[in-house]
């Protein structure tokens, strides 16, 4: 089947639905201008993971990891939500039919975007938190306390360490928003998988719960994905070019 037809038969498919739930991954980011981690030229290749980015190196080195997560919050304030992530804006308050996101992201392009109900489930850069007393922190005061030069931060009220509430290897998924997740998708008459691999697991296993219930899943991803063979449709490309070329044809069948 040629791209065009795809694209068809994905804007057919969202036509007929009426509970669309997104899962999205690193790859509807990149051309917001944050190279996937895993990527040449993402974080992981200037900063080894197992020394930066694992929950107990922080405990132990916290100011090697604030000095990581600077660079990301760097990127992520610099960062725009593309076409991709307004075309997922446009599905929920234009055509009414987009219920929720799950993202893989800690980026925050989608709440940017517009979209209202988002799941992160890998956390975002947008808080931080006491890990002594549980105090929630919006990262603009933890900035206040980075630009006084306090490395690591630490909480005004306990002198706990502070940590970003991004997920670091070695910590668990936070179980409230991937149950939240489960039930969105159970929920779902059709999911649509934007800019992820499907192997990171265990988050990579929530799209097959679409599948095992019957409902339509939509993949777009510029590589192939372990779930290709399953979904009603599959397209091969980059999110910020196929997600408008789909509500493009939604435009004129509906
Ligand atoms: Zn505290």
């Amino acid at each position: 089947m040629s791209q065009e037809d795809k694209i068809k038969q994905a804007a057919e498919i969202i036509k007929n639905s009426t509970y669309i739930v997104a899962f999205t991954g690193a790859g509807i980011s990149v051309e917001s201008g944050i190279p996937d981690f895993r990527s040449p030229g993402g974080l992981w290749e200037k900063y080894n993971p197992n020394e930066y980015a694992t929950y107990s190196t922080f405990l132990t080195h916290p100011v090697k990891y604030w000095t990581m997560h600077m660079e990301l919050r760097e990127m992520v304030i610099d960062a725009q939500p593309n076409s991709a992530h307004n075309a997922l804006a446009s599905l929920e308050h234009k055509y009414g039919k987009l219920k929720s996101v799950i993202t893989q992201n800690v980026d925050f392009l989608h709440s940017r975007a517009g979209n209202t109900k988002v799941l992160e489930i890998h956390g975002t850069t947008q808080t931080s938190r006491c890990l002594g007393c549980d105090k929630t922190f919006y990262f603009t005061e933890v900035e206040e306390m980075l630009d006084q030069g306090q490395l690591p931060p630490r909480c005004p009220r306990c002198r706990g360490l502070i940590k970003p509430n991004t997920i670091l290897f070695g910590e668990q998924l936070p179980y409230d928003v991937l149950e939240q997740s489960r039930e969105e998708i159970m929920a779902a008459d059709l999911l649509i998988v934007i800019g992820s691999s499907l192997t990171v697991y265990p988050a990579a296993a929530l799209p097959s719960i679409a599948v095992q219930i019957g409902s339509g899943l939509i993949i777009v991803n510029k590589e192939f994905t372990p779930m290709d063979t399953y979904a009603n449709v599959a397209i091969q490309g980059m999110a910020g070019i196929i997600m408008p070329k789909i509500l493009a044809v939604l435009d004129e069948i509906l």
